[in-house]
């Protein structure tokens, strides 16, 4: 099918030797189609020639422009039951005939590149568009994002094109803050449903599901509190719903086989904090335009891939990727008149550390942290006045995420689509009758973007409508 030798897409002429700083300026940004975000990747030392730098502007350009027919082929995906091919069913043959229609409908350039998306590492795949080591480093942070593995390794490709379908408004690699902090979006939710007559409870935190002959008839909860329903919709991920509330024995084998093979190895880590000024960072100094949007460490190839080496042999990275976002400039709400918020979001952090455990590690990674802005915004720590320091065990003790995986599970080839969370299961159904699972733990995975339970609350509609008694629905939510 793809004999035909693939035009590959055309490096920028230009051979960039410059520096250490590349700023890719609003004006640059909204020239490659990414709305309401400004990228600014920080290095260690300040050219002060840093503004007047030549970008790769053609080459990011026609980049977008290849990037949203195969942002537009998966979005359907985005709003279906996967189909699994394995199968002959009826139902996922026609799903697939749609596919491969709409794969038919791409050029024959757009169908290579979506295989490559699928198969090859975010550095390959970059390493074909541009040539600007830290412009390449800074876009393949978006293949790591929740993942336990490196720039280099094959399959993070498919993670780039996941963040590339973040959208608002029809642009895609749009990024947003909701105002209020992400919070918001959840209580938005929740005031919606109530208005409709949905009673939700918080801070319930489920225990068990009760089960009878193979169904399931409610929760209880964990201060022995049972509430019965007809279906129960599981949000949390496959080893707390298959693993915890339930006894292994009432599922069958190969299915439990596949929940233990399951991903999580949580990766990243998350340091928050209050401020009494704005970083100044030395390549930009001063206030500006350029603080607004995501500020990134990652300042090589080689940097990116070395934070992940120290990761794999259980270490948190000596020199990590940290993405920064200062909220409180776009929403004064998160922060008292004059003080501000800084978010770091840090790869990477694995769950499972070789010589010593995150309640001895989390004052020293946060130091890390801390130090490694400090190389590129030295008066950091000086404008602290309160932190936090959120590790993959602390991700899993208070959000309940299983080894503090952020998406809840990998957001691995082997455990996508029909196959997300286990082969066979992916049509939001579980072994238990009348329990069905709708968090991010099914497709199309983790992510704001209430795709999964959109889906899954279409299936379990479907397959009570017209049942009498209408379903009440016990939904798992431990926190607002
Ligand atoms: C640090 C971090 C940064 C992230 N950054 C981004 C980002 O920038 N953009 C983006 O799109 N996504 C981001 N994500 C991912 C995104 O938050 C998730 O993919 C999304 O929230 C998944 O929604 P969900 O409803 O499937 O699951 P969750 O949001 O995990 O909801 C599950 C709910 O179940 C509750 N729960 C847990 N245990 C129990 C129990 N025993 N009983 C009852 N309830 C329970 C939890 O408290 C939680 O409220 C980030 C996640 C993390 C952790």
């Amino acid at each position: 099918m793809f004999s035909a030798v693939p035009r590959l897409p055309k490096k920028s002429s230009r051979a960039f030797f410059f520096p250490n700083v590349l700023t890719l300026s609003r004006s640059f940004v909204q020239k490659s189609s990414v709305n309401s975000i400004s990228l600014v990747t920080v290095w260690k030392f300040c050219p002060s020639m840093a503004r007047s730098l030549p970008c790769p502007v053609v080459t990011y350009d026609e980049f977008s422009k290849m990037m949203t027919p195969m942002c537009r082929f998966m979005k359907p995906m985005l709003s279906m039951v996967p189909p699994d091919p394995t199968t002959l069913n009826p139902k996922d043959l026609k799903q697939l005939h749609f596919l491969l229609q709409r794969f038919r409908e791409l050029s024959s350039d757009e169908r290579y590149t979506l295989v490559q998306l699928m198969t090859m590492s975010s550095a390959d795949f970059l390493d074909q568009w541009f040539e600007t080591d830290v412009l390449k480093a800074t876009m393949s942070a978006s293949g790591i994002i929740g993942t336990y593995l490196g720039i280099r390794s094959p399959g993070t490709a498919y993670v780039l094109l996941h963040h590339y379908m973040g959208e608002i408004d029809g642009a895609f690699r749009s990024w947003g803050f909701s105002r209020g902090g992400t919070g918001a979006i959840s209580n938005a939710i929740a005031d919606a449903a109530r208005e409709v007559g949905v009673e939700i409870r918080i801070k319930a935190p489920v225990g068990k599901i009760l089960t009878k002959n193979g169904r399931a008839y409610g929760v209880a909860l964990q201060d022995g509190e049972e509430l019965s329903a007809n279906v129960v919709s599981s949000s949390v991920d496959p080893h707390l719903t298959f693993e915890k509330f339930l006894d292994p024995h009432e599922l069958p084998a190969d299915f439990l086989e596949g929940v233990r093979r399951y991903k999580f190895r949580g990766s990243s880590g998350k340091v928050n904090l209050a401020l009494d000024a704005l970083p100044n960072f030395m390549c930009l100094p001063g206030p500006g335009a350029h603080l607004r949007g995501a500020i990134s460490i990652s300042p090589s190839m080689d940097y990116m891939e070395r934070a992940y080496d120290d990761a794999k042999y259980g270490h948190y990275s000596r020199r990590p990727y940290i993405d920064m976002v200062i909220p409180s400039l776009t929403d004064p709400s998160v922060a008292p008149p004059g003080k501000h918020v800084l978010s770091c979001f840090v790869q990477y952090a694995p769950y499972k550390l070789a010589e010593s455990t995150w309640d001895d590690q989390r004052e020293a990674f946060g130091n890390n942290v801390i130090n490694t802005i400090a190389e590129y915004a030295p008066n950091i720590r000086d404008i602290i006045i309160g932190r936090q320091v959120l590790t993959p065990l602390d991700l899993e003790r208070e959000f309940g995420l299983t080894q503090g995986n952020i998406f809840q599970g990998e957001l691995s080839l082997e455990q996508l689509f029909f196959l997300r969370p286990v082969a066979g299961w992916a049509y939001y159904r579980t072994p238990i009758q009348n329990l069905y699972m709708c968090g991010s733990a099914t497709h199309p995975g983790g992510g704001i973007m209430g795709a999964n339970g959109r889906i899954a609350s279409q299936v379990i509609l479907k397959e009570w409508k017209g049942s009498s008694p209408r379903p009440t629905v016990a939904a798992s939510k431990a926190s607002n």
